[in-house]
C-alpha cells in the first residue's frame, strides 16, 4: 500500500508537472491537495511518508480523528458542503475551508471565527453549472454578494471553488473551468480585488484543470484507489 501510493503520488505530481509545462506555468503555482475522505489514518500516514503534506476532507466526523492522530506539519482542507452547526469544529482543526457556499455561510463563519480570534483562509465556491443538485453561489448572482463578502472581515478570501458539472472526458469540463478563470478575472477587475486562487480539478480532470489556471488540485481516487 504504502509503495503504491507513493507511485501514484509520483504519477500524479508528474502529470502536473507536464500540464504546467504545456501551459507555461511554473510547476510550483500548483499545489496537490490529497483527498483522504474514506481511507483511514493508515493511508494519509503512507502519504505523508512519500511526502505528500496537503491533505481535504468532506466531513468533519470522519476527518477529526484522523487529523488529531496526525502530525502537526499536515495541512487540512475542508472540502465538503459545511453545515452552519459543524462550523467551529471545522475551524478548530481545518486550515483552508473550499466550501464557502452562501452569503449565510459566509457570515456564520466569520462571526465563529471572531469568537475563536482567528482569520480562517477560505475559497467561494461557485455553482457554475448552474446545477439544481449542486451549492455554490450562483453565476453572475456571486458577484452582487461579493461586495458583502468582503466586508466580512475575518475572511481571508483566496479565491475561488468548483466542482463541474459530471462529464464523461475530461475535455468537457474545459469549458467550466474558463468559464470560473474568466468569472475570477471579471470579479478582481470589478471590485480591485485579489482573488489569486483557484481550487479546481479532480482525478478524472485536474491536468485540464491546470491547463487553464488551476492552483489546488484536489485529487482523491487516483492516490488512494477507488472508494
Ligand atoms: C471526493 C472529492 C474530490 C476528489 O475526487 P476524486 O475523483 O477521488 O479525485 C475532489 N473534490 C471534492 C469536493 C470531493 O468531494
Amino acid at each position: 500500500m504504502m509503495s503504491e501510493i507513493s507511485d501514484n503520488l509520483a504519477r500524479v505530481h508528474s502529470k502536473i508537472e507536464a500540464a504546467c509545462s504545456r501551459s507555461g506555468r511554473p510547476v510550483d503555482s500548483v499545489k496537490l491537495i490529497a483527498v483522504s475522505k474514506t481511507f483511514s489514518q493508515e493511508r494519509v500516514q503512507d502519504a505523508s511518508i512519500a511526502g505528500q503534506l496537503l491533505f481535504g476532507e468532506n466531513k468533519i466526523q470522519e476527518a477529526e480523528s484522523k487529523i488529531l492522530a496526525s502530525p502537526d506539519s499536515l495541512e487540512w482542507h475542508f472540502i465538503g458542503t459545511l453545515q452552519r452547526n459543524k462550523v467551529r469544529r471545522v475551524l478548530q482543526v481545518f486550515d483552508v475551508i473550499h466550501s464557502i457556499d452562501s452569503l449565510r455561510l459566509a457570515s456564520h463563519v466569520n462571526e465563529v471565527a471572531r469568537e475563536l480570534g482567528i482569520c480562517p483562509k477560505v475559497f467561494l465556491q461557485v455553482n457554475i453549472g448552474k446545477e439544481e443538485s449542486k451549492g455554490g453561489f450562483q453565476v453572475p448572482f456571486v458577484d452582487d454578494e461579493l461586495t458583502m463578502l468582503l466586508q466580512l472581515d475575518q475572511l481571508e478570501i483566496l479565491g475561488l471553488m468548483c466542482i463541474p458539472p459530471a462529464c464523461s472526458d475530461a475535455e468537457q469540463a474545459r469549458l467550466w473551468f474558463v468559464k470560473l478563470r474568466n468569472l475570477r478575472d471579471t470579479l478582481e477587475g470589478a471590485f480591485n480585488v485579489c482573488l489569486p486562487y483557484l481550487s479546481m480539478g479532480m482525478s478524472g480532470d485536474f491536468e485540464v484543470a491546470v491547463e487553464e489556471g488551476s492552483t489546488h488540485v484536489r485529487v482523491g481516487s487516483s492516490i488512494f484507489g477507488n472508494r
